[in-house]
């Protein structure tokens, strides 16, 4: 059972290529843009639908109302400040709510209403007046599972009647009890021993059941038998509903043993641009005149939020401390902060408690900078090699589609290396980045 992380080892000192032990943990990933994100991303795509009967009429709704919620939901749906159904919901709410149940997968990339979808179709599901579980929900993590729970706890806040119950390790009860509670959500090795072992679930009570997350599931070794073991203590006619960001035929090919008959909604990825943004590049010889350079900016310009790229760990500390000398409120997200910590500073940095956030790039890739106007490449991203990352340079700076807001971008070069690096990012994109004369600030705005 891998539901709590273990802390994760730290490295001495830095490594050489700088990057985070957890470069790949998807979980902690996943964790941070929902820490980060308070509403939805905004997609000019358009759904996919393919369904289980290609004859039956595709119900869309461009309305709550429509989809005759008990009055209850509908208030703490507003109560949430949603006014319409997300693009993914226009169409997986009637799919989730009909009769008879239909089961889903559904991908689209976080941010897109996801999650509330199917807490809503959860407590649409359970009769409060049944006290036995009757909807599962299995996450990858257990703070991923709290995340959900707390969606769960805001929507069903006029619901009383209906309670949750979280499957995680730690969570111990006693042994012979029945659960009284009609929602659980938890990790998978807990869920199944509280389905099988211990028998806290009856498990052919289950009218709905959810797996979350699948693409971040199935990264973890285990989490894929223990969700097909549960799926199939289910009974035949318990909804089946998988989500997941990403798509690939792993997370298709898992789905699939989940999901029977599937309904499949698919929205595609909105693309990062850079039309919106102004790129420049500042000359520099050193470190600390990069930061001169920066200290100039700041000086001329006036920055509602910036977030500030660093190669290692180490500059990014330094930075963080030369910058809080000089009178600004800095947070620092660092490889070797625990994802909690890594949330609170994101949260607070969100808040706007802090107007820079000096960051590793590896700590930083889930975090959506659609809301900071200015982002600085205090060193440029390279990949391992030395050769340029223009994935994370597009990623770090660039803007979805034409909601993204005007936004500046600062490129700071200091070796023949780094201008070469410069170059070759623009060629590659095919976009002018403008040399910046940090003495003479007049021409950017
Ligand atoms: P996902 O599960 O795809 O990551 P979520 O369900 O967490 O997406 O939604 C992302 C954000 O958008 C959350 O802050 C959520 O409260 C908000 N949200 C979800 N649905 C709507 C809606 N219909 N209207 C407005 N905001 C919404």
């Amino acid at each position: 059972e891998s539901s709590n992380k273990a802390p994760k080892p730290v490295a001495e000192g830095e490594n050489k290529n700088a990057e985070e032990d957890d470069s790949d943990d998807k979980a902690a990933q996943s964790l941070l843009n929902k820490l980060i994100r308070n509403n939805l991303v905004n997609t000019t795509n358009q759904v996919e639908v393919l369904q289980k009967d290609p004859n039956s009429p595709l119900y869309s709704v461009k309305s709550f109302e429509e989809l005759h919620l008990k009055p209850q939901l509908l208030q703490g749906v507003y109560a949430m400040g949603f006014n319409r159904p997300s693009k993914i919901q226009e169409t997986a709410l009637p799919m989730m709510l009909a009769e008879p149940p239909q089961n889903l997968i559904a991908q689209s990339q976080s941010g897109t209403g996801k999650t509330a979808a199917f807490v809503l179709a959860m407590l649409s599901h359970v009769d409060p007046n049944n006290t036995f579980p009757q909807c599962l929900c299995v996450s990858p993590t257990y703070e991923l599972a709290l995340q959900t729970g707390k969606v769960i706890e805001q929507m069903g806040k006029y619901y009383p009647e209906v309670k949750l119950v979280y499957a995680i390790r730690g969570n111990k009860l006693q042994r012979g009890m029945k659960l009284q509670e009609q929602i659980v959500i938890g990790t998978p090795g807990t869920m199944l021993d509280w389905c099988s072992k211990f028998k806290f679930i009856d498990p052919k009570k289950i009218k709905v059941f959810v797996l979350d997350e699948a693409d971040v599931m199935i990264a973890t070794q285990g989490h894929q038998d223990q969700s097909i073991r549960i799926q199939r203590m289910l009974p035949k006619n318990c909804q089946m509903l998988l989500f997941s960001a990403t798509f690939e035929e792993s997370v298709w090919n898992f789905a699939q043993r989940i999901v029977p008959e599937p309904n499949i909604i698919k929205l595609k990825r909105e693309e990062e641009t850079l039309d919106t943004i102004k790129q420049y590049y500042v000359l520099c010889n050193s470190k600390e005149e990069k930061f001169q350079a920066l200290c100039n900016i700041y000086g001329a310009i006036t920055i509602a939020q910036a977030m500030i790229f660093c190669h290692t760990r180490k500059t990014a500390g330094w930075l963080a401390g030369e910058l809080s000398r000089e009178g600004h409120q800095v947070a620092l997200l660092s490889g070797e902060m625990q994802v909690e910590q890594r949330a609170a500073v994101i949260e607070r940095f969100r808040d706007g408690k802090e107007k820079v956030l000096v960051t590793t790039n590896v700590c930083a890739r889930g975090i959506d900078v659609e809301q900071v106007s200015v982002v600085i490449n205090f060193d440029l991203p390279v990949d391992k090699d030395g050769n340029p990352d223009n994935e994370t340079y597009l990623h770090r700076i660039g803007r979805t589609g034409r909601f993204g807001k005007r936004g500046l971008a600062i490129n700071m070069v200091d070796s023949r290396m780094s201008m070469n690096i410069l170059n070759r990012i623009q060629e590659h994109f095919n976009k002018k980045i403008e040399r910046l004369d940090t003495d003479d600030l007049d021409e950017i705005e």
